[in-house]
């Protein structure tokens, strides 16, 4: 393991003291105290002027300075709820979901009720409910129904420096709604301060800045580059707990396999110092956050600690600036964050851990400045913060498969992408490859429009190769059963493997395998459940996770829902799955690998090496598959891969593949 060993900074010391007393008593009050001690509310009435006198405003403040939380609610304190409602606009479900929350509690009225959120398949929304948040995708879908957005009196554009896709794509769209609506306001918030951009963007919107309250922040990096960083960030995290005065600790890391090891291995040396010492060893309260997360569970990074106890919040860049909690005096920051990244020369998308960009390392290490002065552990060092990291993140429009973006814009009546209103427009490989794999799935024609089954596509909430599998479904006459598959992989996986009962639960997951496709055990998954009644005590008893399965079956009868307005009629292939399998493969055609040597793959459009993923339950190892999607960690993995025929490559895929 690279050895941490951290530069002292002596000045810091002097800073240490100051910031307690206000910690204290931020600490200890009532939310409607908490409201007002917030940066924002000392601009409260200004902000409403400048928000009064102009359609557009940009507003800048540092995370945690209430521009999620209070925006929507001053607006609606001053009236403009009364005709039309208030949007805002996240670009992660999570935080849609936990900020909703968080204002229902403010304003004391139940989720769903005055406040409600909306994510993909899950609308918490009512007719009382006049404060929104949404993440973006849905209100681009919703541009979908209603050009206008006429129900909008005000739509908060939050987090715009993320530059998400989807927020992207909306920046566009919007410009032209407030060109038409002259009684519409746009807000755009942000919390870095290059935010001429967005003011520039709409016509030199006014930038209103929210003044910052901040502690200095301790920065210390790594001497040597590390190796393992969550073994490191754990050793870290218990070094702080076993050494220093109260304040809690968060952790980022790149996803849920990580957090997990990382909350484990914690666990288990607080266990281990409890039984090796006669001493108490100071409580430790555990805490994951990532976006497959329950959200009961997501809640619990909110919850004040016992008496005594600290918090160690281990989290994705979920924490950077999306979700700020309160009390972090430790950042252990391990540099990395993962991404969905699309490479247009082999046309396909892949999930990758990537360094973090310069911008990103600093807002990581400023959540331990918010309550008092902090410090923040960098597991790498100085000089590749200074010479590898790029100064910023690249905007995902850049790195994007624009396949859903394409589809979307062609859908309302934008025929030349490049004409769109981009803020900064995607590479133009992008665009054409995107246009091109739409093509091949059928949903374009030769000079670019929308085809019947393009149109269909664009009515399901789904990545287009998900959306023409349904489809496909209804051609093979097993609709049915594609749409159960297509249900389980719009959810986190089902299958529940505790750590201290490994076996049993793979012993479990073992009578669920279908040995020839991974997304035909998803659906022997679902049967099953299904012939149980949809039981809980059945899931638990079979190691698999209910809230999932539930989750799967509600996007089910959603997708059925848009299913039988399209008028297609829901066929079954009653348990001769072979056609299921070709299903899949008529829609994941360009994912496809051949097998070369014992057990390895290589992708057949491009000769790229790629490995079954240790999650597949695949028995053997067939000629032919294709997979769900690409993660790339130390290898190149194939997630959720099912056997095909080689002619059914050639049959659906005739541009790519043909018989010999
Ligand atoms: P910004 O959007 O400017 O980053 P927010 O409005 O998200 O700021 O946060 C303002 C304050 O509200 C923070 O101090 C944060 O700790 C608190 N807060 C936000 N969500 C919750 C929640 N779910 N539970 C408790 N406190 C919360
Ligand atoms: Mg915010």
């Amino acid at each position: 393991h690279g050895e941490i060993d951290f530069k002292e900074d002596a000045k810091f010391s002097q800073h240490l003291k100051k910031g307690e007393a206000v910690s204290e008593f931020a600490m200890s009050k009532s939310i409607a105290e908490q409201r007002q001690y917030l940066p924002i509310y000392s601009v409260r009435d200004e902000l409403l002027q400048v928000i009064r006198e102009n359609q557009v405003v940009v507003v800048v403040g540092e995370t945690g300075s209430g521009k999620t939380t209070q925006l929507t609610q001053y607006l609606h304190e001053a009236g403009y709820t009364i005709n039309g409602i208030v949007g805002c606009t996240q670009p992660r479900r999570v935080a849609a979901m936990s900020v909703a929350k968080r204002v229902g509690e403010e304003m004391e009225t139940e989720l769903g009720d005055k406040v409600g959120y909306a994510i993909r398949f899950e609308d918490v929304t009512g007719l009382n409910t006049v404060i929104k948040y949404m993440t973006d995708g849905v209100l681009l879908r919703e541009t979908l129904k209603d050009a206008d957005l006429d129900k909008y009196r005000v739509i908060v554009m939050d987090e715009a420096h993320e530059r998400s896709l989807n927020t992207d794509v909306l920046f566009g769209i919007l410009k032209k709604v407030a060109a038409q609506r002259r009684d519409f306001k746009l807000i755009v918030t942000s919390a870095t301060l290059n935010a001429q951009k967005f003011s520039d963007f709409f016509g030199s919107a006014p930038v209103f800045h929210i003044p910052g309250r901040t502690f200095p922040v301790n920065i210390l990096h790594s001497k040597t580059p590390c190796e393992d960083y969550v073994e490191a960030a754990v050793k870290q995290a218990m070094t702080i707990h076993i050494t220093s005065p109260p304040g809690d600790i968060l952790i980022f890391m790149t996803g849920q396999e990580e957090i997990e090891a990382a909350c484990y291995a914690l666990a288990e040396r607080i266990d281990q110092l409890t039984s090796s010492t006669d001493k108490a060893v100071p409580k430790l309260l555990i805490l994951p956050i990532y976006s497959q997360l329950p959200a009961d569970l997501q809640a619990k990074i909110f919850q004040k600690a016992e008496d005594g106890a600290r918090k160690c919040i281990v989290a994705t860049n979920i924490a950077e600036t999306s979700l700020t909690v309160d009390g972090i005096y430790h950042v252990i920051d391990t540099g990395y964050v993962k991404m969905k990244v699309y490479n247009p020369k082999m046309g396909m998308d892949a999930l990758q851990v990537f360094p973090v960009s310069r911008a990103a390392a600093d807002q990581r290490s400023g959540r331990a400045g918010r309550t008092g002065p902090g410090t923040c552990y960098r597991l790498y060092t100085e000089s590749s913060y200074l010479r590898e990291m790029l100064p910023a993140p690249v905007p995902e429009i850049q790195r994007a498969n624009l396949g859903n973006v394409v589809l979307l814009l062609k859908s309302l009546k934008i025929e030349n992408l490049l004409d769109f209103d981009f803020m900064d427009p995607p590479p133009q490989d992008n665009i054409v490859n995107s246009m091109y794999q739409l093509w091949v799935l059928g949903a374009l024609n030769n000079v670019g429009a929308l085809t019947d089954i393009g149109w269909k596509m664009v009515e399901f909430p789904l990545d287009p190769p998900l959306a023409k599998m349904l489809l496909m479904g209804e051609q093979l006459e097993c609709l049915d059963e594609v749409l159960t598959i297509v249900s389980m992989l719009s959810v986190p996986s089902v299958f529940f493997r505790p750590k201290d009962r490994a076996e049993e639960s793979d012993a479990a997951r073992e009578k669920f395998i279908v040995p020839e496709s991974d997304h035909l055990t998803l659906l022997n998954v679902y049967q099953q459940w299904k012939s149980n009644q949809y039981r809980g005590d059945w899931c638990n008893d079979h190691f698999l996770h209910v809230k999932g399965l539930r989750k799967a079956r509600e996007v089910r009868s959603q997708l059925l829902d848009i299913v039988k307005t399209l008028k297609v009629p829901v066929t079954s292939c009653d348990y001769d799955w072979e056609v299921v399998r070709k299903a899949v493969c008529s829609a994941y055609f360009h994912n496809g690998a051949r097998l070369k040597g014992v057990g390895e793959y290589v992708s057949c459009r491009k000769g790229m090496p790629c490995h079954l993923h240790p999650s597949s339950g695949l028995g053997y190892t067939p000629e032919y598959v294709v997979y769900h999607e690409l993660i790339l960690t130390t290898k190149e993995y194939m997630h959720c891969v099912s056997a095909v025929e080689p002619q059914w490559l050639a049959e659906f895929g005739p541009i790519f593949f043909s018989v010999k």
